[in-house]
């Protein structure tokens, strides 16, 4: 079942227009959420990063937050998903041909849930190999990372080189060469006990995920630095990994070739830190509370 505009609907009739300029041009933004024992892990958050991504492209999001919570649950609850990934994805709608976003009165509103698949054990168990690619991250002046944007070949072409290499992940630099990020993750590193990891100021998405992971490391008494960093700063480090809401934290054995001398021990721990926050967030009552309901049990699963 998919949430389509104002309603769930069957996936056979949830169907968008060829002309939608999501479809022709890319013009649209997203979200993924991860569900835990049937709560979205920081709902609240990954709304907020939609609107500023919405205001960044100039597009009005048909629904106020609130309604949007709403219609995120009525989505899992409607496909019964209690472990979930989930798609947010707000187009400009359907419209004639041309860039004009006038041309596209309404914005097209879906969410996807998808059963959420566990990554191997070995991934975090022995770590993922990562190729720093030579597809550079888009230049934050001409379509800036932190707009979670539908247009994602920049990350596609960067995922191909990784495939080719066979590499899990693909790491960007940006245009100057300075250490950027993932295809669909942050990426960290530590250096002399210091975790680090580059600043949004490089050009980058602040991952949900990010911040978390700078919390719980500075909570642990660790010093984090955010900064601009080269490739050779990563071949050089202790430790490397990557993260985004589905993988949570992901330790890389291997990055170009170069193996990584440490057994990812800040990576479990943080990883460990991280799953205590989710723990603690689905057992509060007001991360479940979804408007219009007097609590979630009245979306029983
Ligand atoms: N960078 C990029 C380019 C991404 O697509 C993602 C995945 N949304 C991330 C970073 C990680 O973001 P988050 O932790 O919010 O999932």
């Amino acid at each position: 079942m998919i949430y389509l505009n104002t309603g769930i609907v069957p996936k056979n009739k949830a169907l968008i227009p060829v002309f939608d300029h999501g479809f022709l041009y890319g013009d649209g933004i997203y979200e993924t959420m991860r569900a835990y024992k049937g709560v979205v892990f920081r709902l609240e958050e990954h709304i907020e990063r939609l609107f500023r991504s919405a205001a960044m492209i100039s597009l009005k999001i048909p629904k106020a937050p609130g309604e949007i919570k709403q219609a995120v649950y009525e989505t899992i609850k409607a496909n019964g998903h209690m472990e979930a990934v989930i798609r947010l994805t707000v187009s400009r709608g359907a419209g004639p041909i041309g860039l004009d976003p006038g041309l596209c009165p309404v914005p097209t509103f879906v969410i996807i849930s998808g059963e959420f698949r566990k990554y191997p054990v070995r991934h975090y168990r022995n770590g993922v190999k990562i190729a720093i690619v030579n597809t550079r991250r888009n230049f934050r002046g001409a379509l800036d990372p932190r707009i979670k944007s539908l247009n994602f070949l920049n990350g596609i072409l960067a995922k191909i080189e990784a495939k080719n290499r066979g590499a899990f992940e693909a790491v960007m630099l940006d245009y100057r060469g300075y250490l950027a990020e993932g295809s669909i993750s942050n990426i960290f590193f530590v250096k002399d006990g210091t975790l680090c990891t580059p600043s949004v100021e490089v050009g980058i998405l602040d991952g949900i995920t990010r911040k978390i992971i700078i919390d719980c490391a500075k909570e642990a008494g660790i010093k984090v630095v955010e900064g601009r960093f080269r490739k050779e700063d990563v071949y050089n480090a202790e430790e490397v990994f990557i993260s985004n809401t589905t993988m949570e934290v992901m330790p890389a054995a291997e990055v170009d070739e170069v193996k990584m001398p440490a057994q990812g021990e800040m990576a479990r721990a943080l990883h460990k830190a991280y799953k205590r926050k989710v723990a603690e967030y689905i057992r509060t009552p007001r991360h479940t509370h979804i408007p219009g309901t007097s609590s979630l049990k009245d979306l029983s699963f």
